[in-house]
Order: structure tokens, then C-alpha cells, then sequence
């Protein structure tokens, strides 16, 4: 049998054999010689969390060059919601190759760029006339919505919060809060960014709207309204832990932006598409961004990013001001409207709900039997359990690393996260089969049972 059987999974699309295989230890001997050769040429600060060499992926599994079989409960850092390879992607992919690879939009427009804006303008939050400008990676993103919102307001502070994570450039690593891995040694950073304490409900204890008065007292007496450009926020931290705001929280912060002239941005960069169970998780918490950030699970797998929002605020640069060589390349851009399409019309928001219920579900059962797991999170498929000291709730990242690293040599890639380090993400593909979903929890289950 070939590594790369197609099989067809529940939403449809080729993608291989659904099946965890181990036919060798993980890394077996053709992963561990690319990552001999990894470790040689390529710089010691891009990591990795899998030791092997992937080959394949589609549905809910990546196939090693050993002809490993592994449960994907990472979705390559939630980019592949739809299922790695969705066959309408590939298709686009490969009609648009075939045309044109680049013209440069600021050079020579093209139609599928405009379509994509379209497509976010319609799609978004928010009932009112809306603008796109598209990028390559997320991060780049971030910083243009705030390029945009110090344009738009002449104001130049920018707030971020505790735990949140914006990125690795300069701006978005002024941005992002933990120093380990992402800042540390990498200074100075960008000024006029301030941060604000957030709600996290498991550790502050704290209701939606007290959590909400504290970050907004720390915005009025360390900044003031009448210097801030734009507060910016995850809906749902993502790798800061899965941190789920008190209800009324994103609500309250929204209301004072509004009442203060203050540009609001969601960075649903991790969130976006399909991933927390709405098409976009503002939507869960009700809320109605002034600019969205997107990326990630936006063009099922190509490098494509997006800054949305009102359009009087989107069309405050000068011509010239927003752009870039490769922004919405053609080929990124096919994809995206493949993608979108698929989240539309293939049932991807319902399947995230029905994965949120088996993750909760079986995480919450996990977590009665066992204290070390203090608190079980998120919305659709995007849950995560924050491993704790039973009696003091401090912070176990150590039990986090092995039972990650167990279950990644049974053949189950999980991610971790956290401030703290010590949270499992579950980030799954949407076009995983429940069974495979709940062997690789078992998996994860049992990696927690060994681990003393
Ligand atoms: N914002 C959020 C919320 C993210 O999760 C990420 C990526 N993990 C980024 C920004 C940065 O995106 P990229 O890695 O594409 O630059």
C-alpha cells in the first residue's frame, strides 16, 4: 500500500487513508536524516515541533517519509480548517499557476484580488460599508491595521493585551506579550505600544465587565483616550493560551473605543474562518470590530492576509501608503476564493460546533479524573487544556511538554501554548473523521496517564 491512498473523508475532498500508522518510531530514519540536514542549513531559530519529514497531509492526518500516519490536532498552526489540500484549492491553485503566477497588483491589477476583497467586505462583521487591503502573513497584517489607525485617528499610541500574540516583526513583537521565545534578545522594540491587563477567567477570577474597567482604568490614566490609535485584541488568545474572555468583556472594551474615538481591531488571524465555531469568533461574543486582521485558515494552506474594516477608516492612506511586492498574489488569491466558497457552502461552521462538543466533552471527562488539568477552554475547534499543580494552580509546562511529546511519538501532533507554557492546543483540520478525532485524544489521554 502506497502512503498516499486517497480515501474521501465526511466533507468531502481526496485526502489519504484516515488512519494512524506507525511503521517506524517517530522520527523514523528518512525524517531523522532531513532533520540532520535541517539542523545543518537551516538557522537554529526556526524550531520545529514534529520530528518528522512530512510527505503528505489531507483530511485529518500527515504522512511522514517513513510512511508514519499521524492524527493532525495542529492543523499547521490552524491554517488548514478546511482539511490540508481541499481538492477545490488544488484546483484553483493549479488553474491559476497555469495562467499567471504575479503581476504585482500595485502593477497590473487582477480580478481575483478585487473578488477576495469583496468576499471579506461581505463576509465580516459589521453592517456597513467595508474596505480590504491584502498581505502576505499575519503579522504583516497587524501592522498595517495599525499603519491605518495612526493615518485615521493622527493618534499614535496602540494598546495590546496581556497574552497576546500579534507576531514577529518589530511592530507586531512590540505587540505580542511573552519575551520567551518571541522577543527575548530581538530589541528595541517599536514605541508608543502599551498593554492592558486581560480577562482570564480561570486565573483573575474576575467578571466580564470588572475585568473590562480595570484594562480600561490602566488605558485612561497610562495613556489616555486622546493619544490612543487603536486598541487591538484577539477575540480568543490564541497562542497565549486559548484564553476565552469573562462575558462582556470584549463588549465593554468595544463600547469605550466607540465612546473615545478609539479604532477597535480583532485580530482573527488565529480565530478567522470557521475555526471557533462562526465564520468569525467576534460573532460568538457579539461584538462588531472597526478593522478585522485575517490570515491562517484564509486560503486553505497559500500565504494570504487581510486588513478589513469601515471603509472611511480603510481609505484614510494616501495612494501608495498600503501594499507590497507579493500582497494578494494571483495564485493565494484563487485559493482564497476556492476557500471561501468551501466555508460557505460545505457545512464548516456546523462541523466546528459538533468538534467543539467532542473536544469539551472528552477533555471535561478527562479533567474530572484528573486535577493536574485546571481548566478546559475555547469555542469550536479550538479547545485547549491548561495544565496546573492540583493544590496551587501554578503553571505545570513540564507535564504540558511531555504528555505534547508523548502523544507526537504515538503519532498524534499536538501543539502547546501559553504564556506559562503549560497548555495543549487542539487546533484540528474541520475535515478530520470523529473516530480519528477521539483516537488521538485517547492518545493524549493515555500520554497524560503515563505522564508521573
Ligand atoms: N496574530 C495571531 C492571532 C496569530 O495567531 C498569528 C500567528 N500565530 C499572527 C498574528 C502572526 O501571523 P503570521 O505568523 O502569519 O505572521
Amino acid at each position: 500500500m502506497s502512503a498516499i491512498d486517497i480515501a474521501t473523508t465526511p466533507l468531502g475532498g481526496p485526502t489519504l487513508a484516515q488512519e494512524r500508522r506507525l511503521v517506524t518510531s517517530i522520527p523514523g530514519p528518512r525524517s531523522q536524516e532531513l532533520l540532520d540536514r535541517k539542523a545543518a542549513a537551516v538557522a537554529a531559530g526556526v524550531g520545529h515541533t514534529a520530528p518528522i519529514e512530512a510527505v503528505a497531509a489531507g483530511g485529518g492526518v500527515v504522512v511522514d517519509a517513513d510512511g508514519n500516519s499521524l492524527i493532525d490536532l495542529g492543523s499547521g498552526i490552524a491554517v488548514t480548517t478546511l482539511g490540508n489540500a481541499h481538492p477545490a484549492v488544488v484546483a484553483a491553485v493549479q488553474t491559476q499557476a497555469a495562467q499567471f503566477t504575479h503581476t504585482c497588483f500595485m502593477v497590473s491589477p487582477y480580478e481575483s484580488y478585487v473578488a477576495v476583497a469583496e468576499a471579506l467586505n461581505r463576509l465580516t462583521p459589521g453592517d456597513f460599508a467595508k474596505k480590504s487591503a491584502l498581505f502576505n502573513s499575519g503579522a504583516e497584517a497587524v501592522e498595517n491595521a495599525v499603519k491605518i489607525a495612526r493615518k485615521h485617528t493622527g493618534r499614535q499610541a496602540v494598546v495590546a493585551f496581556d497574552h497576546g500574540y500579534h507576531g514577529r516583526t518589530n511592530l507586531t513583537m512590540a505587540l505580542t506579550a511573552k519575551s520567551m521565545p518571541y522577543k527575548s534578545g530581538f530589541g528595541p522594540f517599536a514605541p508608543e505600544v502599551y498593554r492592558a491587563p486581560l480577562s482570564y477567567p480561570f486565573r483573575d477570577g474576575l467578571s466580564g465587565e470588572d475585568a473590562a474597567a480595570k484594562a480600561i482604568s490602566v488605558i485612561e490614566k497610562q495613556i489616555g483616550a486622546e493619544n490612543l490609535a487603536a486598541v487591538l485584541i484577539e477575540p480568543i488568545q490564541g497562542e497565549g493560551g486559548f484564553i476565552v474572555p469573562a462575558d462582556g468583556f470584549l463588549n465593554a472594551i468595544v463600547d469605550w473605543c466607540r465612546a473615545n474615538g478609539v479604532v477597535f481591531i480583532a485580530d482573527e488571524i488565529q480565530t478567522g474562518f470557521a475555526r471557533t465555531g462562526a465564520l468569525f469568533a467576534c460573532e460568538r461574543f457579539g461584538i462588531v470590530p472597526d478593522l478585522i486582521t485575517t490570515a491562517k485558515g484564509i486560503a486553505g494552506g497559500l500565504p494570504l492576509a487581510a486588513v478589513t474594516g469601515r471603509a472611511e477608516i480603510m481609505d484614510s492612506t494616501h495612494s501608495g501608503g498600503l501594499g507590497g511586492t507579493y500582497g494578494g498574489n494571483p495564485i493565494a488569491c484563487a485559493a482564497a476564493l476556492a476557500a471561501i466558497d468551501a466555508f460557505e457552502n460545505e457545512g464548516f461552521v456546523e462541523r466546528a460546533q459538533q468538534v467543539e462538543s467532542i473536544l469539551k466533552g472528552r477533555l471535561t471527562a478527562l479533567q474530572e479524573q484528573d486535577p493536574r488539568i485546571g481548566d478546559v477552554r475555547g469555542l469550536g475547534a479550538m479547545v485547549a487544556a491548561e495544565f496546573v499543580d492540583p493544590v496551587t494552580k501554578a503553571p505545570d509546562a513540564a507535564l504540558a511538554g511531555a504528555v505534547a511529546k508523548a502523544a507526537i511519538a504515538e503519532g498524534v501532533i499536538v501543539l502547546t501554548c501559553g504564556t506559562y507554557g503549560n497548555v495543549i492546543r487542539f487546533l484540528p483540520p474541520l475535515a478530520i473523521g470523529d473516530d480519528l478525532l477521539h483516537e488521538g485524544l485517547d492518545v493524549v489521554a493515555s500520554a497524560l496517564a503515563n505522564a508521573g
